[in-house]
């Protein structure tokens, strides 16, 4: 089965020692597209030496939500300034997280708003991660509010690791979000996830790892590995009810036309 990996953070420390196998391992499951977010400016940096080396990986750059206040304006000014290069094809990870709230609320959003209008700005997608806690949806709706608030000049978005109730993914899919699904949609807690992955239209779906976080079953606990994309490209698949290798086609189709950007 042809497979992408749209949301796979290989720069983290916990891959330093075998980055080269975990990747190699990727391509004999058929990965054949890695995206690599960056959550602050090093991890960032190193999302683009990454595709250096390996010219199957794109990056994105933006601040992730647990780091929106520890990163200044200076430091966002270096992030910033990545995001023309040719190697970044998306803008992120960003969002709000309303669960661990590592980072203040009102810190998460005006840093939700400085990448949005980056990705605006560039038009490489925003990647958006959300989540709210346990029977929760504050985050989820003022993330919709926010985007809601660009109007007609709302930047391209995609959500990533799904999370939430099916009326936002609908609402998601209204402003032309796509929806990327991750071992996440295992959880206790994540059960509408499925009839989201059933609806979203098949020119909007994306799979990732979000390595080395959220395995999936079967995969180890302690690191997940962008080889293990292919549980969550199957559980799809089949609840969709099409069959792995259409599915898998479209899930390259589907990343190329996302991240077109770069090889424009
Ligand atoms: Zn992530």
């Amino acid at each position: 089965m042809r497979l992408v990996d749209s949301h796979c953070h290989l720069q983290a420390d916990r891959f330093d020692a075998d980055v080269d196998q975990v990747i190699g391992a990727a391509r004999l499951a058929g990965v054949e597209r890695i995206l690599v977010p960056g959550w602050d400016p090093d991890s960032c940096r190193a999302a683009l030496e990454l595709v250096d080396r390996f010219p199957f990986l794109d990056a994105a750059v933006g601040v992730h939500p647990h780091d929106a206040e520890r990163v200044d304006d200076a430091e966002w000014a270096a992030v910033a300034a990545l995001a023309p290069d040719r190697r970044v094809v998306a803008t992120g990870e960003t969002g709000l997280d309303y669960d661990r709230v590592f980072s203040p609320v009102p810190a998460q959003l005006a840093n939700l708003r400085r990448n949005l209008r980056l990705a605006a700005d560039t038009g490489k997608p925003a990647i958006l991660h959300c989540r709210s806690a346990a029977g929760r949806r504050d985050a989820q709706d003022a993330l919709l509010a926010e985007i809601r608030g660009f109007g007609a000049t709302s930047p391209p978005v995609l959500i990533h690791s799904f999370s939430g109730p099916l009326d936002y993914a609908e609402a998601m899919l209204d402003l032309g979000a796509a929806i990327s699904f991750s071992g996440l949609s295992f959880r206790a807690g994540e059960e509408a996830t499925a009839e989201v992955a059933r609806r979203t239209p098949a020119d909007r779906i994306l799979v990732e790892t979000d390595s080395p976080f959220l395995s999936p079953p079967g995969a180890p606990r302690r690191r997940n590995e962008p080889e293990w994309v292919r549980v969550t490209a199957a559980w799809v698949a089949e609840l969709r009810g099409v069959d792995r290798d259409t599915f898998g086609d479209q899930l390259v189709a589907n990343y190329d036309a996302a991240f077109a950007v770069a090889s424009s």
